[in-house]
């Protein structure tokens, strides 16, 4: 067979110490995490074992940096953990991502003193959580009504937020909302750190959804929660801009999560109808087949290399990759939905028995075009990109 994955896989530009701890990612998704997946989709129980696992390789350490305990990896070794983690157990790889989602704006806008007292519980293996979605505030998230009040030396949060990942189980949360004496409602949005079994956090509800089942996803309720005024990320009205610049970190993240999904599926197919028999011929040897399976590895191939030019982007320290971004993940989720659903009717009626892997890939494969922006959301943000502003 062609040596198209193999040299794929040999683009991330990684260090030699990089090469070695992805190995031992892939060792463990191999020999664990994925042997595990079928029956965690099944109860739908939050992965511990796979957690611990993935903390006993140091994982969370490798995007601190090492003044704070971590080992300062590149953002490139960490999106081929991602998708390598996910491609496994696709529940497993967003609450790992989570993490760093939750911990960048810490690493690139906190201050010594937040970094000092909050990045080493990270490294060691602390949950993190993001929280934006409100009920009423989706894909504008400029109409986020939770409130931050400054009283004394303390800010006091009041509000909700909802669909939030690894909501139920995070040590760490950075919450955005807006602060009560700024007007403007873009200009008020403010990002403060809520850390686990803070009085006034709580957890309303676990949603049951369709797929990643063994990553939770939980509804809170902030209510006079009282946190430390130095738990403030940035200065009041700082939040837009930390999010924008969040957002440009972890949009490549969970492309790379999609991509993940993607490769799992298309290796699953691939391997089914080089085995499966009709009509005296394997179903590979069909020639419409074999045009879309040149369709869609032609597209893989195109995006994981996609991937690899925004990481390498992102490790020079380029800014400005909002648009590359957006291209990223809605290629490589609509892609993921594409391949997985391909994949499932590449296997007949197997494909729809939960005996597969593909039936799982399918349902974990939809919520890669909806979060992180909806994939319309992102076809705004390119298309708009180019209006000319004279
Ligand atoms: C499993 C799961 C995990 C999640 N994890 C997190 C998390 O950790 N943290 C967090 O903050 N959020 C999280 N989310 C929330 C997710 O990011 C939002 O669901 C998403 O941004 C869409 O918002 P919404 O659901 O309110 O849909 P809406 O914004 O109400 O959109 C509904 C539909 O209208 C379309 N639409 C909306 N506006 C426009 C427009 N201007 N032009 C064209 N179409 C438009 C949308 O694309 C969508 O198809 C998660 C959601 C889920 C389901």
């Amino acid at each position: 067979m062609t040596p198209l994955f193999d040299r794929l896989d040999a683009l991330p530009p990684v260090s030699a110490e990089e090469r070695q701890l992805l190995e031992s990612v892939e060792a463990l998704c191999r020999d664990e995490i994925a042997p595990r997946a079928a029956a965690y989709d099944r109860s739908g129980d939050f992965p511990w074992d796979n957690i611990r696992a993935i903390n006993a390789l140091g994982l969370n350490a490798m995007f601190v940096p090492e003044a704070y305990g971590g080992a300062g990896l590149g953002y490139a070794a960490y999106l081929a953990c991602v998708r390598e983690i996910s491609a496994a157990c696709a529940s497993t790889g967003i609450i790992w991502a989570t993490n760093f989602h939750a911990t960048k704006p810490l690493i690139d806008f906190g201050t010594e003193q937040q970094k000092q007292r909050l990045l080493p519980r990270v490294a060691e293996g602390a949950i993190g959580a993001l929280c934006i979605t409100e009920p009423e505030a989706g894909s504008d998230a400029t109409g986020m009504t939770t409130r931050f009040t400054p009283e004394g030396d303390d800010i006091v949060v009041s509000g909700g937020k909802t669909f939030i990942s690894n909501g139920d189980v995070a040590d760490l949360y950075l919450v955005f909302g807006k602060w009560f004496e700024i007007d403007d409602p873009r200009g008020a949005i403010s990002a403060l750190y809520i850390e686990k079994g803070t009085p006034g956090l709580q957890v309303l509800r676990k949603e049951d959804k369709l797929g990643h089942r063994a990553a939770s996803t939980a509804a809170l309720a902030f209510t006079d929660c009282r946190v430390r005024r130095d738990n403030l990320l940035g200065a009041p009205g700082d939040g837009l801009a930390l999010l924008l610049a969040a957002l440009n970190k972890s949009r490549p993240s969970v492309a790379a999560h999609a991509l993940g999904i993607a490769r799992a599926a298309f290796g699953d197919a691939v391997a089914y109808i080089n085995q499966r028999r009709q009509s005296g011929r394997r179903i590979v040897e069909f020639q419409g087949i074999q045009f879309l399976l040149a369709d869609l590895a032609t597209d893989l191939a195109m995006c994981e290399a996609w991937l690899w030019h925004v990481a390498a982007l992102i490790d020079a320290g380029v800014a400005d990759i909002g648009i590359e971004a957006s291209m990223l993940k809605l290629r490589a989720s609509d892609l993921a939905m594409r391949i997985a659903t391909e994949a499932v009717q590449l296997h007949g009626g197997y494909g729809y028995i939960k005996e597969y892997r593909v039936e799982r890939l399918l349902r974990d494969a939809k919520i890669t075009q909806i979060w992180e922006g909806t994939n319309q959301i992102h076809r705004q943000l390119i298309g708009r990109s180019f209006i000319s502003r004279d």
